[in-house]
């Protein structure tokens, strides 16, 4: 029979071209999450920070910390790697609490008025308990709640809008701004704007590296920011690489941004000669010099 003959020739090509692809995956899933098990948390992990700036008055604002694991049997993990399996096997509690404990500790050593914008799973306010154990470490760190802000994707909060209001409400009570993480990418980001308490957007990059040569890209950031005028939510643009990129977005209003054209992730002992650098310079905000990512 032609037809099935070809049908079984069709699937057998497209087995053939996805299987080994999908199979690696898989290995090297098992791979982080027995490795992610094994690990220790405390040495294994650290965190780099990323400045957000304000290239209207030509400040840093705050610092992102993001994640990196340097495995003794695996080598360097992307975050985009780890963070999902440690969702998946109940290892992001421990690991949020480490990281944000290490955070809390590197920010007594930045200018007073810096943020420090750290990312939640949504598996880290999943719960009344979990949401009381970051409480507890920002109340034990003794820094000024009202630095810190916590980011949260809409994707992860797909599941429970109503606990994730609950849990976030719980953490602004205390003194901490929200953001909404990687803002345009989710499937109903409206009506997380309309449910839950946040303070601020962070624009995906994704409408930045689109930005050149599409209208459609620019229009929509100028939409997102006039949904911000509108709310009084904060707004930055995250991902901005070159300065054409940077005049552009300047151009329709935005003035918190975020970017390799600004800094690479650094450490935080980096921090005081990026800081050095930036109040010796005139805005725009410079680039950094090379760092580790
Ligand atoms: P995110 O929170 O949206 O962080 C921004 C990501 O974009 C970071 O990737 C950052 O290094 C990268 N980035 C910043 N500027 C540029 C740029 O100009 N160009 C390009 N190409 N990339 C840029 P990273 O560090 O690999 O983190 C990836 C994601 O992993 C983060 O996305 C966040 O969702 C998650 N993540 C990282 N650290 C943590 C953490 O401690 N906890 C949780 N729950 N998630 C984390
Ligand atoms: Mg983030
Ligand atoms: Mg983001
Ligand atoms: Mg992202």
């Amino acid at each position: 029979d032609f037809a099935l003959y070809h049908a079984k020739a069709f699937h057998r090509g497209k087995a053939v071209l996805f299987a080994p692809d999908h199979e690696a995956a898989l290995r090297r899933h098992a791979a982080v999450e027995q490795a992610l098990r094994r690990a220790d948390l405390a040495t294994e992990f650290h965190l780099l920070y990323q400045p957000i700036v304000d290239v209207a008055g030509g400040q840093v604002e705050a610092y992102e910390a993001l994640a990196r694991w340097n495995s003794p049997t695996l080598g360097a993990v992307s975050p985009a790697d780890f963070i999902p399996v440690a969702e998946r096997s109940g290892l992001i509690l421990d690991l949020t609490r480490v990281l944000l404990a290490k955070a809390l500790d590197a920010v007594r050593g930045w200018p007073a008025d810096r943020r420090l914008s750290f990312n939640l799973s949504a598996h880290d306010i999943a719960t009344p308990e979990s949401v009381e154990a970051l409480i507890a470490l920002v109340v034990a760190s003794g820094i000024d709640p009202s630095r810190i802000v916590f980011e949260v994707t809409e994707t992860g909060l797909m599941r429970d809008l109503g606990d994730a209001r609950r849990a976030l409400s719980a953490l602004k009570s205390l003194g901490p701004c929200i953001a909404l993480d990687d803002f345009g990418t989710g499937y109903s980001s409206l009506s997380y704007l309309k449910r839950l308490p946040v303070d601020r957007l962070k624009i995906d990059r994704s409408f930045v590296t689109q930005l050149d040569g599409d209208e459609t890209s620019l229009a929509i950031v100028r939409a997102i920011l006039d949904l911000c005028r509108h709310l009084s939510l904060d707004c930055i643009v995250e991902g901005v690489e070159t300065t054409e990129q940077m005049l552009l977005l300047r151009s329709v209003g935005c003035r918190s941004m975020q970017g390799y054209l600004f800094g690479k992730p650094m450490p935080s002992g980096e921090i005081a000669a990026f800081e050095a650098m930036v109040a010796g310079r005139s805005i725009p905000v410079p680039a950094a010099p090379p760092s580790l990512s």
